[in-house]
């Protein structure tokens, strides 16, 4: 396998070492094949969110298997998977199920240009809508890790139509529809970003854009994969009150089984084949061991309170990082949102990519190697956000915190 994994970020070229080889995972754990146990503050990079395993998830699911893997017809689990999709996301009055949020976000940039007739868009530099060729332009994380600005293998014919503006800089996305009059299909926008680190949106942005594009009779798109059911129940846009016209979605929404998912007013959707003429397919779309996972996870989330607990946990683990790293005298700045949280070993403000970059990946590098050998599980990247879940318990926390103050006064 190249690089000995299954996807890139998994590996621990920017912070040295070789990656951990896990056996199992459990609640906020994960043990390596050695039998160590590590807090596990990545989740599967987004899913598990009621905790890995998660014992209700698990029974469902062997429920689901005796009735078989896969159908490839219709089946009620998509139809209740869907009105619960319909019912939390704002913009969502249609939805379409596929297997991974690349393909949502690939899926979605074909339905931007059908609806508009249109071929051009614009994205943010840092802001990542997965591995399709479009949109491997300034695209974060996995490619900023690897020091990769673009990928050999996509042509400049189809990234030619990528437009790119700074997150956070509603002035260069007006220049860029004053450029391209009538040519623009859309904006596509982590609405939080957590694929550059973790960067929120500054006060007014997001409704700058949802101006923007309908004065410009362009759609706007949040890729709400990782951001999905994780800062709130109906993702940022229920947070923010901004509605876009379309969607994406994927991590939590599959629970720990691969799903992707795009929707939006049902007028744009219809366009969707069958319904319309914009094809778009998938042989395990919408499987019933993915929908059953997706299913007992949102009903997990949508109990009282859970959104509240996530957001507490989340709290007490940045505000007491930013405390570790201050008393070791170590730049920082960071905050978190629901149950997302993300740092940067630098001065702030970090209101885009450009910023981040400020942050110290070699001290990053060291302090990922102390936190490990403390039995801390944090992303192999200084440009990822972190992921907490209703598994963590206040003494996770605390045994977490205390590996920071130890690991922050080791590397300063
Ligand atoms: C993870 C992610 C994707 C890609 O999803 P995959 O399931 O890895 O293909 C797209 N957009 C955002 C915002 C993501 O975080």
């Amino acid at each position: 396998m190249p690089g000995g994994v299954s996807s890139p970020v998994r590996a621990f070229r920017s912070v040295g070492g070789q990656p951990i080889v896990f056996d199992r995972v459990k609640g906020a754990y994960a043990w390596d094949v050695d039998g160590n146990r590590f807090i596990d503050y990545i989740g599967s990079w987004g899913p598990a969110i009621c905790g890995h395993a998660h014992p209700e998830v698990i029974a469902a699911l062997q429920d689901a298997l005796e009735k078989g893997t896969s159908f490839g017809a219709p089946s009620e689990l998509e139809n209740q998977l869907a009105e619960m999709v319909i019912d939390a996301v704002p913009s969502v009055e249609m939805v379409r199920f596929v297997n991974s949020g690349t393909e949502a976000c690939m899926s979605v940039l074909r339905l931007m240009r059908a609806f508009t007739g249109r071929d051009k868009l614009i994205k943010f530099e840092g802001c990542y809508h997965g591995h399709a060729d479009m949109f491997l332009v300034k695209a974060g994380s996995g490619v900023a890790t690897l020091g990769l600005p673009d990928s050999p293998g996509v042509p400049r014919s189809t990234t030619s139509n990528t437009l790119t503006a700074p997150y956070n800089d509603l002035e260069a996305v007006k220049e860029l529809f004053a450029e391209n009059p009538d040519a623009i299909s859309g904006v596509i926008l982590e609405p939080v970003v957590g694929n550059a680190g973790f960067m929120t949106p500054e006060p007014g942005f997001l409704e700058g854009l949802r101006e923007l594009t309908r004065e410009h009779g362009a759609l706007l798109v949040f890729d709400e994969v990782m951001s999905g059911f994780r800062i709130s129940y109906g993702g940022a846009q229920a947070r923010f009150g901004v509605t876009p016209d379309l969607t994406t979605m994927g991590k939590v929404i599959g629970g720990g089984l691969p799903v992707g998912a795009y929707g939006g007013r049902a007028e744009i959707m219809e366009m969707v084949a069958p319904a319309g003429p914009m094809y778009q397919a998938g042989t395990l779309s919408g499987n019933p061991l993915a929908m059953t996972a997706g299913i007992k996870t949102l009903e997990l989330l949508k109990q009282e309170g859970t959104y509240e607990r996530l957001e507490s946990t989340t709290e007490r683990l940045i505000n007491g990082i930013l405390e570790a790293a201050k008393a070791a005298e170590v730049p920082i700045t960071g905050n978190s949102i629901g149950a997302m949280f993300g740092f940067f070993l630098c001065e702030g403000p970090v209101r885009n990519f450009e910023d981040a970059k400020a942050t110290d990946t070699e001290l990053f590098g060291k302090l990922h190697r102390a936190m490990l050998e403390r039995g801390i599980y944090l992303a192999p990247s200084a440009f990822e956000a972190g992921f907490t879940s209703l598994a963590h318990s206040e003494a996770d926390i605390e045994t977490t915190l205390k590996a920071f103050r130890e690991s922050f006064a080791a590397v300063a």
